[in-house]
């Protein structure tokens, strides 16, 4: 088989209805969306296009499906996810090809990609049978006290576009393991990677109705009825902070059980003991991973003002030999961004800084031709410029400087979002001084990638609520029941 009948194979092998109940069908108007090649801008496939009700249908299943599948073991629902697990490893190659198709990223970085999304559910397969409750005395000696815990119950999930599997895993793996049954609405932009891994997920053994997956354009209207409904116990987003308010708002009238993974704003900080090599190293991984479409890459490098000629012209000749084009190609190392507004969105941020007096070392321009390329870029600013207030999304590596810790500090903190922050740094006292002031839920210390399956992912302030991942990210779907025995 050549490439291209082994992506028409594949991808005439994805279903492309809405899953419910265990059955795939045609949106209850009939109705499709194209997803789009970002490197290409040609429609690969044509998925259902649901509305409010095909949600409802899948609420329907997926409340149905609740009480028996609470019921099931820990170590049934443990091996149908390890049973996932084995088969995403084995799949690896078509997954990856799969993401970097509706995505754009490299295709290494859409195995990475598939590595880490598998994790999730390896790791929620382990955590399944350690799901435990405690005993103790009252402190008057009269009573025992216990608790026990119980899975939530149906959770609407809704993912974006950037990690298509990683961001599905991250919720699906934690809630099969605490037994609750689920709605997915993914991204419409990237949505056959989730179609091929629910599918995977029912041949692994998760039993009809458990899992449901509507894919819709019109994600308010579909979405907003079934936060009223009563049946529906939890949500679980990950997206824009500013999607995130107006679900945290409907989520109140149920008092929902919610999960919000936002927006981020990620500080890279570079101080003057720390080994540029390695700092040039992380600033490239926590900026270019996913061509900066990520809520963890680093949007501001903030670089003590004695290395910061240094660092900035060490990070502009990286920048400058990186090898863009589509990640489905060989030896790509930066694929496209999502769309047209992405590549919008990042010529408006470099004017703003060019207005405000910043200085472009390297890049700068979209690419001309098909897809929604621009140029890794490296531009110095002031740490507190304007246009590195908004989530950049983009390549597009503002360099600013501090002279002392404080003003590192201040600097890194003075943003709305806390979800990732970098530190690089040799002084261990230095670290764990800064590590302990920064208003941020991850912190990685001398490394640019810092997510792991086994790692509470997560932020504070407007990036959110909750963790997913690590012994934390299963709390996410139980509930807590306390029983009090007479002696
Ligand atoms: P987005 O908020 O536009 O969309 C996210 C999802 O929400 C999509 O499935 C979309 O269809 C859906 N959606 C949009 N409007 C909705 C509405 N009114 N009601 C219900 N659903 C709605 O975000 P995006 O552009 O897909 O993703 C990029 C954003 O996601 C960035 O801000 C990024 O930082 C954030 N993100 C956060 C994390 C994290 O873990 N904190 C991870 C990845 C991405």
């Amino acid at each position: 088989m050549t490439a291209d009948t082994r992506a028409d194979d594949l991808l005439s092998r994805i279903p492309t209805g809405v899953l419910v109940g265990g059955e795939w069908r045609d949106a209850a108007a009939g109705a499709r969306i194209g997803v789009e090649d970002p490197a290409t801008g040609k429609v690969l496939v044509e998925v259902a296009d649901g509305d409010a009700a095909d949600m409802a249908a899948a609420l329907d299943a997926a409340a149905a499906a609740q009480p028996a599948w609470a019921a099931t073991s820990p170590r049934s629902r443990a091996e149908i996810l390890r049973r996932a697990f084995d088969e995403v490893i084995r799949r690896a190659d078509e997954i990856a090809w799969l993401i970097s198709s509706e995505m754009g990223k490299p295709l290494t970085e859409a195995a990475g990609e598939v590595r880490y999304g598998a994790e999730f559910l390896r790791w929620f397969s382990e955590e399944t049978p350690r799901i435990s409750g405690t005993w103790r005395r009252s402190p008057e000696g009269t009573s025992r006290l216990l608790t026990m815990k119980a899975p939530v119950g149906p959770t609407l999930m809704i993912t974006p576009w950037n990690f298509p599997l990683a961001m599905a895993t991250r919720k699906v793996a934690p809630a099969v393991a605490a037994g609750c049954t689920m709605v997915l609405k993914p991204s419409e932009l990237t949505p056959l990677t989730s179609l091929l891994f629910a599918d995977l997920m029912q041949d692994a053994g998760l039993p009809p109705g458990v899992l449901n997956v509507v894919t819709t354009s019109r994600a308010g209207d579909a979405t907003m009825p079934l936060l009223r409904d009563p049946r529906l116990r939890k949500i679980t987003f990950t997206g824009s902070t500013a999607v995130g308010k107006v679900l945290l708002s409907a989520a109140s009238e149920q008092v929902l059980r919610t999960s919000m993974e936002l927006g981020g704003n990620a500080p890279l900080l570079v101080f003057e003991d720390a080994d540029l090599d390695t700092a040039v190293q992380g600033a490239l991984d926590a900026k270019m991973r996913n061509v900066g479409q990520a809520c963890t890459a680093a949007n501001r490098m903030l670089v003590h003002e004695s290395v910061a000629d240094e660092f900035s012209r060490r990070l502009s000749s990286a920048m400058a030999s990186l090898v863009v084009g589509p990640g489905t190609a060989a030896g790509i190392q930066v694929g496209p961004l999502i769309d047209a507004r992405a590549v919008a969105k990042a010529e408006r941020l470099l004017d703003h800084a060019v207005s405000d007096g910043g200085e472009v070392l390297t890049g700068g321009h979209a690419l001309p031709g098909d897809g929604h390329f621009f140029e890794p870029t490296v531009v110095r600013a002031p740490g507190d410029a304007g246009f590195v207030q908004e989530e950049i999304f983009g390549p597009i590596a503002p360099v600013g400087t501090f002279t002392d810790n404080d003003e590192a500090i201040r600097l890194a903190n003075s943003s709305p979002y806390g979800l990732a922050s970098y530190v690089f740094s040799r002084d261990l006292s230095r670290v764990l001084d800064v590590v302990e002031r920064l208003e941020f839920g991850m912190v990685g210390v001398n490394q640019g990638v810092i997510s792991n399956a086994a790692a509470p992912f997560g932020g504070v302030k407007q990036s959110g609520l909750g963790r997913e991942g690590g012994v934390e990210g299963i709390e996410e779907y139980l509930d807590t029941k306390y029983v009090g025995i007479a002696p």
